[in-house]
């Protein structure tokens, strides 16, 4: 009997096209997404028990693998005192802390309960703390659904962009403006033009959210001076690459300072967390201190915030772990290109430390390849424009099942390709 098949079909009864967020529906792969029941380290199970090595890890959350031993038994230790206050909690504190610690700007922090809200926060602090309406955001980078930010690149030289949701009025996108990634000339353009009505540059040091798009260090270094010379504030959005390549912020690496950060993902342990920080003298301008209202029913979780602490610790004692993985990745990525290029499949793959995407010539090309991998066992993220991610619980010989079964689909499609 196929269970997953049996739940998938009540799932689209009651859930819109059977999931909670339209990734998860495998549209791009085609065919049947995969609803997961258990996972243990780098390995997933689905309702008939079927085993798949996971490059998707929570959409890169899960970084210690799943169900991490120390995470549960910390959450387990702690359920008892209950599962929430609404009020301040010493595990919040302890993993505010620790953020403080691991990233040196951040002074203050504000817990939230996913990017999307964090990253809505932060906008409307530098906002209020500039006192300017207009954002800049880059054509196709990923922070979330706030309306405003839902906005597609307008044609031609046009940085008013257009929304990319039904139901996002235009007025509301007003205010955002877009830019191309990496196209200094054209930033440097929108900020003559519009002087003194920027209140932030909204930035994903690394991008992860259209494929992998690998850090311009010095692309990263103009934005951070004209911000600087506009007064305008530098949000960096680590919502992905915080705690992910090293034991704090992905923009330090780069050398630049921003002024807020977003993060997410990594530092919930797991569990839904958004959060943004920055200097005190910013982010004091937060009610209770200052005049800009922002609040949450169930911010700062106290088995959230437990689960978060614990992944950090755990993070923060790794030795050569990050390089590990780097390594790993580079292995994976530079073999299963080699191993296209051996059977003529036209593959194109972008990684940045323990981070890659794969890119096909076509998406009929993509998945050709993405559903016999996840029959063979192997769990990419379903979209040539999502990353996957390796985490501390992959091997080698993890990493080498997954090379051995690309390579045997590979060469069916050469086969094919011969036809
Ligand atoms: C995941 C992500 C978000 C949104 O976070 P949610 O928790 O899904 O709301 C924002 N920005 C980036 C860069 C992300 O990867």
């Amino acid at each position: 009997m196929d269970k997953t098949k049996e739940l998938f079909n009540l799932a689209r009864r009651y859930l819109v096209g059977g999931v909670d967020s339209p990734v998860r529906s495998f549209k791009y792969a085609g065919g049947r997404p995969l609803l997961l029941k258990s996972g243990r380290g780098a390995k997933v199970f689905d309702y008939n028990n079927k085993e798949y090595l996971d490059y998707v890890l929570s959409w890169g959350a899960a970084i210690l693998g799943h169900a991490h031993p120390a995470v549960l038994k910390t959450i387990k230790q702690k359920l008892g005192l209950g599962l929430g206050f609404g009020t301040t909690n010493q595990a919040e504190i302890e993993l505010a802390q620790e953020i403080a610690r691991a990233i040196p700007l951040i002074e203050k922090i504000r817990f939230v309960n996913s990017g999307t809200e964090a990253v809505m926060g932060a906008i409307r602090l530098a906002r209020a703390y500039t006192g300017r309406d207009k954002i800049i955001k880059f054509a196709d980078s990923y922070h979330g659904h706030a309306d405003y930010l839902l906005v597609k690149a307008g044609s031609g030289l046009a940085t008013l962009g257009i929304p990319a949701s039904a139901g996002v009025p235009k007025d509301f996108i007003k205010h955002t403006l877009v830019v191309p990634f990496g196209d200094e000339e054209a930033l440097e353009k929108v900020f003559k033009k519009y002087k003194n009505e920027i209140a932030a540059v909204l930035l994903e040091p690394v991008g992860a959210n259209y494929g992998v798009l690998p850090a311009d260090t010095g692309f990263l270094k103009r934005v951070r001076s004209l911000t600087r010379k506009y007064n305008s504030l530098l949000i960096c959005d680590e919502i992905i690459t915080g705690f992910r390549f090293r034991f704090g912020a992905a923009s330090h690496d780069f050398g630049i300072i921003p002024d807020l950060i977003c993060l997410g993902k990594i530092i919930g342990g797991g569990l839904p967390i958004g959060a943004y920080g920055g200097s005190a003298k910013i982010m004091n301008n937060l009610a209770p201190l200052g005049k800009v209202y922002q609040a949450s029913t169930f911010a700062g979780n106290p088995v959230v915030m437990q689960a978060g602490l614990a992944a950090l610790k755990i993070l923060k004692n790794l030795s050569d772990g990050y390089l590990r993985i780097k390594d790993l990745t580079e292995y994976l990525c530079a073999n299963l290109k080699e191993a296209a290029l051996a059977s003529g499949v036209d593959l194109e793959i972008n990684y940045y430390e323990s981070m890659f995407s794969l890119k096909f010539k076509s998406r009929f090309e993509f998945s050709k390849f993405y559903r016999p991998m996840l029959d063979k066992g192997v769990f990419f993220a379903p979209s040539e424009f999502e990353a996957n991610f390796l985490s501390f619980a992959h091997t080698k010989s993890d990493v080498d099942k997954t090379l051995y079964a690309a390579k045997e689909i590979f060469k069916k499609l050469e086969k094919r390709l011969d036809k």
